[in-house]
């Protein structure tokens, strides 16, 4: 327990004063002298320090394993601890929340947690162990490099939401475990703004693949060559190192046991989305043309398709009306349009192969295990923050849909959490204020009324009717007295709202502002039913294996698929549901600055970040009344020494006979409550007292 001053407090309860200022000057305190974590009881606040930190290694790990929260100095490492404990101790399932925004160290969070399960498990050395270890941290390498990019915010920056369960046998050892992923930004594919890029994959391939793989796959080494990447115009980045990442990407295929074939396929394809990223179209006047025609022979030669069936489906679709089976050729734009579509489509759904192809590799085994055994898991959610750009579009909606359920989860399980607490300890429990954000959940996914469930009702017109324009004009008209909405037409003096087609939310986290255009193409996520099938009458299987619906024949296709919306709500209220069935541990991540610097510390910025994340709002829950709590047992383990009658041992009673005799002769009786098998301390000073009394004695 942290009672030095001068690095601030080592747990936010603890404060004298519990305000906004106060946990500011803490935090950044502890910031400056290098502690970049803290607890509220047991949530961990992290600040990315944006440098190295000596205090991962082996030493570490030893000081950490098998500890008490409270023994040592916040870490996250405690946090891994506890919930690996609990999770063997108790046969309990336990999940790893950890939240905030782009940049903040979520990702590099969840792999210092995964490392230190890693070198806390497997004591007998099994191999089959080994291996299952191996596969979970190995799979990261991959997953990076075909989910992340280079953003304006992170160099490596996580452009899919993951959850991943790890599985343990009795022992607490790992013995398989399974991802799911979360929307991934496809829209990245073939667009990327000023400095940023698109996946690392692309880059890597180009950047490091030998000379002879590259002239099988028809590419050149320069990313300038192709369209999908080079937009942004930040292909090499000083912190990126694309030949190093390709090496450990290639090696971790290899431990995966990623067959030579699915390699194959999976650099075919990132290859054919670079070519199509340069199919052109013109219109003769008579017909329209592909302007390239070598570089479709190279893209169905990649896709391993038919070139007369990619370039029909590339400029023109069958389509069934009323009983008849015609060919619509496209427009330019609608070209267009159906390319990007495929070239998106193609890498999600190869993204999604992928996650497969690893939660095989690292599946639990059933036949090492008999029938009823039921192993318990830690489940690790590293899921995109909050996020508010210049221009926030259908993705930005959703993710921050996604925070709006989690900020949820976290206010009731916290709350629900100490009010169990102060019930199973005969406590009374006083209420404490806590905005419900209820209402923005229900504006954004009410059935009917929602946000979401306007949009679906607006997708399945025919795209001639209903535009992004009047689908906001339907969303005014039904959410016109909803407080927590405003857009442009109502409110056309709103100087946020730039554009007639804006709309506002006021989030929990602040107000974004959307920009509606896009929002209907983006949710109908419209893949021509011709790409579908000429991708699974592709001569390779694994890209047959990714479009299965595409067997189906257009007389047979009657109903639409479920909307990008639809599908990512559903994600997300299994997602809740999931983690709600589990007991919670979280990381608060804060970003100090924009700028990647290790000393800055923006205050503006990380008040923002404090404030939407609830955190003092949650150190007054926590202490709601008491600063501080602990289990008699160990409470009298710590003090015993400052009383002569606890010392070396008390023998008149019971342990909380024990404490009550401690505080008795400290006169702090009034200042704690005594639970079932806890002791409660109103005030911070009383537990400053207790430990001053024990620094003098050790
Ligand atoms: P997020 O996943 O929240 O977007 P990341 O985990 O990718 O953010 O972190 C962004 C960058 O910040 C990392 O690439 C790394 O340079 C730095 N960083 C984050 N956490 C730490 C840490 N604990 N120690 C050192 N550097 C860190
Ligand atoms: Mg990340």
């Amino acid at each position: 327990m942290a009672t030095h001053r001068e690095v601030g407090v080592g747990d936010f309860v603890l404060l004298d004063k519990i305000d906004l200022e106060n946990f500011m000057k803490n935090l950044e305190l502890r910031f400056k002298n290098g502690k970049i974590y803290t607890y509220i009881g047991e949530v961990c606040v992290s600040v990315n320090p944006y440098k190295t930190m000596n205090i991962y290694d082996q030493k570490h790990v030893d000081q950490y394993k098998g500890r008490e929260l409270f023994e040592n100095p916040p870490h996250i490492f405690a946090i891994a601890d506890a919930s690996h404990k609990v999770m063997q101790q108790q046969g309990k399932d336990t999940c790893i929340v950890i939240s905030g925004e782009s940049g903040a160290g979520k990702t590099e969070a969840s792999k210092i947690i995964m490392k230190y399960i890693a070198a806390v498990t497997n004591k007998d050395g099994q191999k089959e162990i080994e291996r299952v270890k191996n596969v979970l941290l190995q799979s990261n390498s991959i997953l990076e490099a075909f989910g992340n990019a280079k953003t304006n915010r992170n160099d490596n920056s996580s452009r899919f939401g993951k959850y991943m369960d790890i599985h343990f046998d009795f022992k607490g050892d790992p013995i398989g475990g399974h991802i799911n992923k979360y929307l991934l930004e496809k829209s990245r594919v073939i667009y990327q703004q000023a400095g940023e890029r698109n996946f690392h994959s692309f880059y890597q391939l180009l950047t490091a693949a030998s000379d002879e793989h590259l002239r099988k796959l028809h590419l050149s080494r320069n990313p300038d060559d192709y369209f999908f990447v080079k937009q942004g115009k930040a292909a090499r980045v000083d912190t990126i190192n694309d030949k190093n990442d390709f090496r450990e990407v290639n090696s971790s295929l290899n431990t995966l046991q990623f067959s030579k074939d699915a390699q194959d396929t999976l650099w075919r394809v990132v290859a054919a989305i670079l070519h199509l990223g340069n199919v052109e179209f013109v219109n003769d006047g008579e017909k329209l043309q592909i302007k390239n025609k070598k570089s479709i022979d190279v893209i169905a030669e990649l896709l391993q398709v038919k070139k007369e069936e990619l370039s029909s489906a590339l400029c023109e679709r069958v389509i069934a009306a009323r009983g008849d089976i015609m060919r619509k050729e496209h427009t330019e734009a609608e070209a267009c349009y159906g390319r990007d579509a495929l070239a998106k489509a193609v890498y999600e759904r190869l993204f999604g192969w992928l996650v497969d192809k690893i939660n095989a590799a690292i599946a639990v085994d059933e036949k090492n295990y008999s029938k009823n055994y039921k192993s318990s898991l830690i489940g690790v959610l590293d899921i995109y923050g909050f996020e508010i750009f210049d221009n926030n579009s259908f993705e930005q909606f959703c993710i921050n849909y996604c925070n709006e359920k989690l900020q949820q989860l976290f206010i009731e399980l916290v709350l629900k959490q100490e009010q169990e607490e102060y019930n199973r300890e005969g406590i009374e429990w006083q209420n404490i204020d806590f905005f419900n954000n209820q209402i923005i959940c229900d504006l954004v996914e009410a059935p009917h009324k929602g946000i979401l469930s306007i949009m679906d009702d607006a997708s399945k017109m025919t795209a001639e009717k209903v535009t992004d324009e009047l689908l906001l004009e339907t969303m005014d008209k039904q959410l016109k007295t909803h407080h927590h909405y405003t857009s442009r037409q109502l409110k056309p003096a709103d100087k946020n709202m730039k554009h007639k087609v804006d709309f506002r939310i006021t989030h929990y986290a602040g107000d974004v502002t959307y920009c509606v255009v896009g929002f209907l193409d983006k949710n109908k996520d419209t893949l021509f039913q011709d790409f579908k099938r000429l991708m699974y009458n592709s001569r390779d299987e694994n890209l047959k294996e990714m479009f299965p619906e595409g067997s189906q024949h257009i007389s047979e296709i009657t109903k639409r698929p479920p909307t990008a919306g639809t599908l990512f709500k559903n994600s997300m209220q299994a997602l809740v549901q999931n983690l709600y069935s589990k007991e919670p541990h979280y990381v608060r991540c804060i970003k100090p600055n924009e700028l990647k610097s290790p000393s800055a510390f923006d205050e503006e910025r990380v008040k923002h970040q404090v404030s939407y994340l609830g955190l003092v709002e949650n150190v007054r829950v926590r202490r709601a009344g008491f600063a501080y709590r602990q289990r008699y047992d160990r409470f009298l383990k710590r003090y015993k020494m400052i009383s002569q009658f606890t010392w070396p041992n008390f023998r008149s009673g019971s342990d909380k006979d024990g404490v009550k005799v401690i505080m008795d002769e400290r006169k702090f009786a009034d200042d704690v409550k005594y639970g079932k098998t806890k002791i409660f301390i109103r005030s911070p000073r009383t537990l400053f007292a207790l430990e001053a009394a024990r620094n003098e004695l050790i």
